[in-house]
C-alpha cells in the first residue's frame, strides 16, 4: 500500500514537473500583473522563480505539494495565485498606505498625522521640481532653510524667532547641545521620562553634553528645590511635559510661569520640551486641556520644543521657538545641519501652519476626526454593517454590528484621555474556527491592510480613525474574508503553498 502510493505519487510528479509553466508565462498572468502593482520587475520575478524552485524541489522529493488540475491553462491559473499572493505579502513589507480602524489617532506605528490636501498639494509643487530651498529669491544669493515657517511660527506662537529640525528628539537634542553643553540643566526628578523608542530624557542630556543636576521628588517637586540647585556652571532649567504618563495624587510640580523669573534672575534660561505642542484649545475637541505652545511661550519659557506630527497635525518634524539670540545660537550649531529637514517637510508644514493662521483648523485631518459627531460615525458603521449583512447573510460564522466604542489620541499625547466613538464589532462565534487574532491578521493581509483592535472578545473596526472614503473598502474586504469563509472554497494550491514561508 504504502509502496503503491509512493510510486504513483512520483509518476504524477515527474508529469506535473514537465507542464509547470515558465517564469516569464507566469510573470504575465493578469493575476501576477494586478497583484504585483507598482513592485520593480526584478522583486516579481524571483518571487515567481521561488514559488517555481519551490514546487520543483517538493516534486523531485516526491512529493504532492498540491492538488494539480489535469488543463495545463488551470495549473498556470492556480500557481499564479498562490505567487500572487506572495507578491501581496511582499508588497506589504514595503512602506504603503494602511487603514487605521484602531481608534489611535496619532498611531505613531501608523505614521502618526496624515496629512492635510493642501500640505499633500505644497509637498507636490516643491517636490517635482526646483525650489529656493535655501535661495533668497528677490536678492539671488543663497538663503537658509531654517528661515521657513518662522514668520508663521512666531505668528502663532508668540515667539521671537523659531527654527525647525527633524523630528521634536533632534530639537531636544540640539537645544542642549547648543545652549548647555558641558555644563548643567536642573530637571525635576518628577520629568526624567522616557518616550518611547530610546528617547530618554537623561540620556538625551547626556548625548548633548551637557551635565543633569536632578532636583525634587518623583511625585513632589518644589520651587526652593530648583532654587538650591542653581550654581555658577547652571547654564538651564529644563520643564519636560509628561506627555504620555499620569502622575495624580499627592503631587507637586513648578510651573513654567514660576520658573520664568527664577531663570531670569540668574541670567539663564527656561526650556520647556512640550511634546505634543499644541497650537488650539483641545477642550473644544471633547478633550483633555493640553497647554499650548501660546502659553508657555507667554509664562516666559525661552525655548519651547514639540513636534510637527502630534497635536500639530502636521509632517514629522521638531519645531523649536523662543528668544531670538538662542534660536541664532541652535540654528549656528553644527548639528543644526545633521538634523536639518528636506523641503518636503517645510512644504507640508508651511501649508499646516496656513491652515491655524487661517482659522480654518478642520482642514487638517486630525481635527476632522476629532470634530465629527459620533452619531455620523454611528451611521457610518451601520452601513458597513448592512452592506455586509446584505451579501454575506452573516449569523452562523460571527456576529457583526455596529458598536459605540472609545477611541484614544495616542502618539504620546493627552495621556488617558478617550472620546465617544463607534464602529464595526466582529465576534466570532466559539465553535468557528476564527479566532480574534486571525481575524485581525486577515484584515491585514489585503492591500491596503486594514488594521483594527481587539477588545475582550470582539475584534473592534473603529471609524474615528477612517477617512469616510475607506468605508466602501472595509465592507467589501469583510464581505470577501466572510463569504469566502461561508463556502469554505478558499484555493487549494494558495493555501497550501503560503503555508510555506
Ligand atoms: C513625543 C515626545 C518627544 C519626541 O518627539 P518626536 O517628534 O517623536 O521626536 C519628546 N518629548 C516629549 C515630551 C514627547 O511627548
Amino acid at each position: 500500500m504504502q509502496q503503491g502510493a509512493t510510486v504513483s505519487t512520483s509518476g504524477a510528479a515527474r508529469e506535473l514537473l514537465r507542464r509547470l509553466p515558465a517564469v516569464d508565462v507566469l510573470v504575465e498572468t493578469p493575476a501576477i500583473v494586478e497583484a504585483a502593482g507598482d513592485l520593480p520587475r526584478p522583486f516579481v520575478v524571483d518571487v515567481v522563480r521561488d514559488l517555481l524552485d519551490e514546487v520543483r524541489t517538493r516534486l523531485l522529493a516526491g512529493e504532492a505539494p498540491f492538488e494539480a488540475p489535469s488543463g495545463n491553462a488551470a495549473l498556470t491559473d492556480e500557481l499564479a495565485q498562490a505567487a500572487a499572493e506572495r507578491l501581496q505579502a511582499a508588497r506589504r513589507r514595503f512602506l504603503t498606505r494602511v487603514v487605521n480602524a484602531t481608534g489611535v489617532v496619532l498611531h505613531t506605528n501608523l505614521g502618526r498625522a496624515p496629512l492635510s490636501a493642501a500640505a499633500v498639494q505644497a509637498v507636490t509643487d516643491v517636490a517635482v521640481g526646483y525650489s529656493n530651498l535655501e535661495y533668497v529669491v528677490d536678492a539671488g544669493r543663497r538663503g537658509s532653510r531654517h528661515d521657513y515657517c518662522e514668520t508663521m511660527l512666531t505668528r502663532l506662537t508668540g515667539a521671537e524667532a523659531a527654527m525647525v529640525v527633524n523630528n521634536n528628539a533632534a530639537a531636544v537634542l540640539l537645544v542642549l547641545s547648543a545652549l548647555a553643553h558641558d555644563r548643567e540643566v536642573i530637571l525635576s526628578r518628577g520629568e526624567m521620562i522616557e518616550i518611547g523608542g530610546s528617547f530618554r530624557i537623561p540620556e538625551v542630556m547626556e548625548q548633548s553634553g551637557c551635565v543633569l543636576r536632578e532636583v525634587g521628588t518623583t511625585n513632589r517637586t518644589h520651587l526652593h528645590d530648583y532654587e538650591r540647585a542653581l550654581n555658577e556652571n547652571t547654564a538651564a532649567i529644563l520643564k519636560v511635559h509628561p506627555s504620555n504618563y499620569k502622575i495624580s495624587g499627592f503631587t507637586a510640580t513648578v510651573s513654567a510661569s514660576e520658573l520664568a523669573p527664577l531663570a531670569r534672575r540668574h541670567g539663564i534660561p527656561l526650556i520647556e520640551d512640550l511634546g505634543s505642542g499644541v497650537l488650539v484649545r483641545t477642550e473644544r475637541y471633547g478633550l483633555v486641556r493640553e497647554p499650548t505652545v501660546q502659553e508657555s511661550v507667554a509664562a516666559g519659557v525661552d525655548v519651547v520644543t514639540f513636534s510637527g506630527d502630534k497635536l500639530l497635525g502636521g509632517p514629522q518634524a521638531g519645531i523649536i521657538v523662543g528668544r531670538k539670540d538662542l534660536i541664532e545660537q541652535c540654528k549656528a550649531h553644527p548639528l543644526a545641519r545633521a538634523l536639518r529637514v528636506d523641503k518636503m517637510t517645510l512644504a507640508a508644514l508651511q501649508a499646516t501652519l496656513a491652515a491655524y493662521l487661517d482659522g480654518d483648523v478642520e482642514q487638517i485631518p486630525i481635527y476632522a476626526m476629532l470634530n465629527t459627531p459620533v452619531e455620523r460615525l454611528r451611521e457610518r458603521a451601520r452601513a458597513i454593517v448592512e452592506a455586509v449583512a446584505e451579501v454575506v447573510g452573516v449569523g452562523a460564522a460571527l456576529q457583526i454590528e455596529a458598536a459605540d466604542t472609545r477611541a484614544t489620541v495616542g502618539g504620546g499625547s493627552l495621556p488617558g484621555a478617550t472620546l465617544p466613538s463607534a464602529g464595526v464589532a466582529l465576534r466570532p462565534h466559539t465553535a468557528h474556527r476564527w479566532t480574534l487574532d486571525e481575524l485581525a491578521a486577515a484584515l491585514r493581509r489585503g492591500l491596503p491592510p486594514i488594521v483594527g483592535r481587539i477588545e475582550g472578545d470582539v475584534f473592534l473596526l473603529d471609524l474615528r480613525t477612517v477617512h469616510p472614503d475607506d468605508d466602501e473598502l472595509i465592507a467589501r474586504r469583510l464581505v470577501e474574508l466572510l463569504g469566502e469563509d461561508h463556502d469554505g472554497s478558499s484555493d487549494e494550491v494558495s493555501s497550501e503553498l503560503e503555508a510555506t514561508p
